[in-house]
């Protein structure tokens, strides 16, 4: 299901540009405009529920803690279950985790151990609200797919071109960002 230019414009125009934050040289794209914004939020959230209806997925994971906002939401109106992927320490039950690389040092994520049910072979969208450097929406994919279950797709609202993320987490899974940046 293809986003037409004008709906596009309208998830677009609604994320706010923040320069040099959290730290000089970055634009921080604020996706709190578009949360605010009924219409865009709306478009959006009806345009992820048309492109995901028909693949029979069993569960959503959204990445801690914007996608959560928009992997809960889509959960609901797929009538499916959603999964809290979140950073290390925060999970009360067992985990498996898995670490990544930032600019500086690593960070790692965790999952409980039964998220995704008892069945092997789980069919899993994990979403966020936008991929940079892809490393850790990589340890997300990598995560799922450890604990039995198949990360069929990850989902991104932004997905930023200039840098080779997309490409990387290509080779594990398949990728799609509702508005690419270049
Ligand atoms: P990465 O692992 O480099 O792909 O970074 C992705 C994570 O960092 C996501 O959870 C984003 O919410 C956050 N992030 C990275 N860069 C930005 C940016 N320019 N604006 C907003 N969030 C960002």
């Amino acid at each position: 299901m293809t986003l037409s230019q004008t709906e596009k414009k309208i998830i677009q125009s609604a994320i706010r540009d923040i320069k040099d934050f959290p730290q000089p040289g970055i634009v921080f794209k604020d996706i709190t405009t578009l949360l605010n914004n009924k219409e865009a939020y709306g478009v959006l959230m009806n345009h992820l529920y048309q492109r995901y209806k028909s693949l029979h997925l069993d569960y959503i994971a959204g990445i801690d803690a914007r996608g959560f906002i928009f992997g809960a939401a889509l959960a609901q109106m797929l009538g499916i279950g959603f999964v809290p992927i979140r950073k290390k320490g925060k999970l009360p039950y067992t985990t498996i985790s898995q670490k990544y690389s930032l600019e500086y040092g690593v960070d790692e994520i965790e999952v409980h151990i039964d998220a995704f049910g008892k069945e092997k072979g789980a069919k899993v969208l994990v979403i966020d609200d936008l991929i940079a450097t892809g490393g850790t929406a990589s340890a997300a994919a990598t995560l799922v797919n450890q604990t039995g279950a198949e990360c069929v797709e990850c989902c991104f609202i932004i997905g930023l071109s200039f840098l080779d993320g997309i490409k990387n987490l290509k080779e594990i899974t398949n990728v799609y960002s509702v508005i690419e940046v270049n």
